[in-house]
């Protein structure tokens, strides 16, 4: 069954408001790109006057975990806007694959989902 408008005003809410919380993580250790890609990259965390290497190694270890963090976030981010897209262009909820609907439980759990259950 193809999707409501209220229900797809209602998922395109969900993803904006998510990608403005991804947003705000990633702003929050990762600095925004210049030239409007989106992109971020993520900054070195601040390990005092360089002489203590043990803030040295856990300021590695933060920088470690804030890039995968990072890479986990903009591929969310990515995958958000692409929903957004699909829904200026009247693609929302279609499988990329098979073009069925995608069942609206899904799309609950995870309004950017792309597949349906039986493509993933
Ligand atoms: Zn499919």
């Amino acid at each position: 069954m193809p999707l409501a408008k209220q229900d797809i005003e209602n998922f395109k809410n969900k993803l904006l408001s998510e990608e403005r919380r991804i947003s705000e993580t990633l702003a929050s250790f990762a600095t925004k790109n210049k030239g409007g890609s989106g992109e971020f990259t993520s900054r070195f965390p601040n390990f005092g006057d360089g002489q203590d290497e043990d803030a040295q190694v856990s300021a590695v270890e933060e920088y470690g975990t804030r890039l995968s963090a990072e890479t986990i976030l903009e591929e969310r981010l990515r995958a958000i806007r692409r929903a957004l897209t699909r829904i200026q262009k009247n693609a929302y909820g279609k499988c990329l694959n098979c073009k069925k609907d995608i069942p609206i439980k899904r799309l609950n759990a995870s309004p950017e989902a792309e597949l349906c259950g039986n493509c993933k």
